[in-house]
């Protein structure tokens, strides 16, 4: 990004760009009209602008609106067609795989089961056999697709297209960005996982309008996506939002980053199962396998009303509502909004932290942040992998890298 900003005309131009579709986006199908009463742009303005979106087939005339007796306005609505990418989330054991449209909504998912993700190479390989995959099952011609976005966990610079730190896949500096792009011929974007589920709720879900907020994810790790004045914050080198290693116990148990006491290592499936474990070897769980016991199971049976189990997610959502709380009186944010995987423990995990976050932030902040558990779905990473590279159409030039799609609509 320029040190210093120099709002030329043709900046200024592309801010009301951005403007103008960002309303049509949110409110289309609309009016020229409308948009420039939305907008303070003028007549002439909106006319320059919208004939430019049109001819780069972003939006397009809609079928005329209700008749009011004069002559049917026409109204402006986004061409769906207009983009599609592909979104990749890469785990230890499965990559997921989303297509979707302009707007973010899914065409063709598949789920691919994978080993070996520790070898660079190997998860190059598997990603862009993904890529193809999910092409060939949407059954759009490949050169339909004009952007990939890939998320996973971890510290990602985003900006330089560096993994620079899997404590999961054990990665470290690794260039992912060129090297799937190399592969496939697609331009390629890469961003820590929760980051992309932040941008899909920002620009497509449920932190739509909203500017200050933040997405916790709960699942294999606690993870932290934050949207300050609108923007997203990163840190200096993106490596921001580990709120799953901030330390609530430096005695307390181990976690994966080396240290104790970490929120994930009470918070985490991980944490679940090994605390579930510990209660089969105490005799406390009847005739359960510890070793076979899975993170759905203990989720199950703490459901059909296992007391032991019910305390072991109790205590663990305590122990989020008390992290939460801290966020709570550091960002003072709108809504907090959570996901992952984690969220099929229902009240039994969110009932106790939202009683901790009541009990533990600022009684005068609480009031003012709005807590939503979303409803989880297995595509929704990939989901927001997809919008990691969508978002970059929609956002405003001040804040844009170099698209990564390119909208330029084949011959037909
Ligand atoms: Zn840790």
């Amino acid at each position: 990004m320029p040190r210093f900003w120099i709002a030329n005309r043709q900046l200024i131009r592309a801010i009301n760009r951005s403007t103008v579709l960002n309303i049509i986006k949110a409110d289309g199908p609309i009016s020229r009209t409308e948009i420039g009463r939305l907008s303070g742009l003028s007549p002439a303005t909106v006319s320059e602008i919208t004939a430019d979106l049109i001819a780069e087939g972003l939006i397009y005339e809609k079928a005329a609106g209700d008749s009011t007796g004069g002559r049917p306005p026409i109204l402006l609505a986004l061409n769906h067609d207009a983009a599609y990418v592909v979104g990749l989330k890469l785990a230890e054991r499965q990559i997921s795989a989303a297509l979707t449209d302009i707007e973010a909504t899914i065409l063709c998912t598949l789920t691919v089961p994978v080993t070996g993700m520790t070898v660079v190479e190997r998860a190059v390989e598997e990603l862009a056999g993904a890529v193809e995959r999910v092409i060939t099952e949407s059954s759009l011609p490949r050169e339909r697709v004009t952007g990939v976005g890939i998320g996973l966990a971890g510290v990602i610079d985003a900006e330089r297209g560096l993994c620079r730190y899997s404590p999961i896949l054990g990665w470290r500096d690794v260039p992912l960005e060129q090297l799937v792009e190399e592969q496939i011929g697609i331009p390629v974007r890469i961003d820590n996982d929760v980051n992309t589920l932040a941008m899909a709720e920002k620009w497509f879900g449920a932190g739509q309008g909203v500017d200050d907020f933040l997405v916790v994810t709960v699942g294999r790790g606690v993870g932290l996506g934050i949207v300050v004045n609108g923007q997203f914050y990163r840190g200096t080198r993106g490596g921001g939002g580990e709120f799953g290693h901030t330390v609530m116990d430096p005695h307390g148990p181990a976690c994966d980053c080396g240290k104790r006491g970490c929120l994930e290592a009470y918070v985490a499936d991980p944490a679940l199962v090994r605390a579930a474990r510990e209660a089969v070897l105490q005799g406390k769980l009847g005739s359960v396998d510890a070793d076979e016991l899975t993170v759905e199971q203990v989720t199950e049976l703490a459901r059909e009303g296992d007391e032991t189990l019910r305390e072991i997610l109790a205590q663990a959502g305590r122990m989020l509502g008390m992290g939460i709380a801290n966020l709570v009186n550091i960002f003072n944010p709108a809504l907090i909004i959570i996901s992952g995987e984690g969220v099929r423990a229902g009240d039994l995990l969110f009932g106790p932290m939202r009683e901790a976050v009541a009990q533990y932030a600022f009684d005068s902040l609480v009031e003012d942040t709005e807590i939503v558990v979303q409803e989880w779905g297995d595509e929704a990473w990939a989901w927001g992998a997809a919008s990691l590279v969508l978002q970059e159409i929609y956002k405003s030039p001040i804040h844009a890298r170099v698209p990564a799609v390119s909208l330029s609509m084949p011959a037909t």
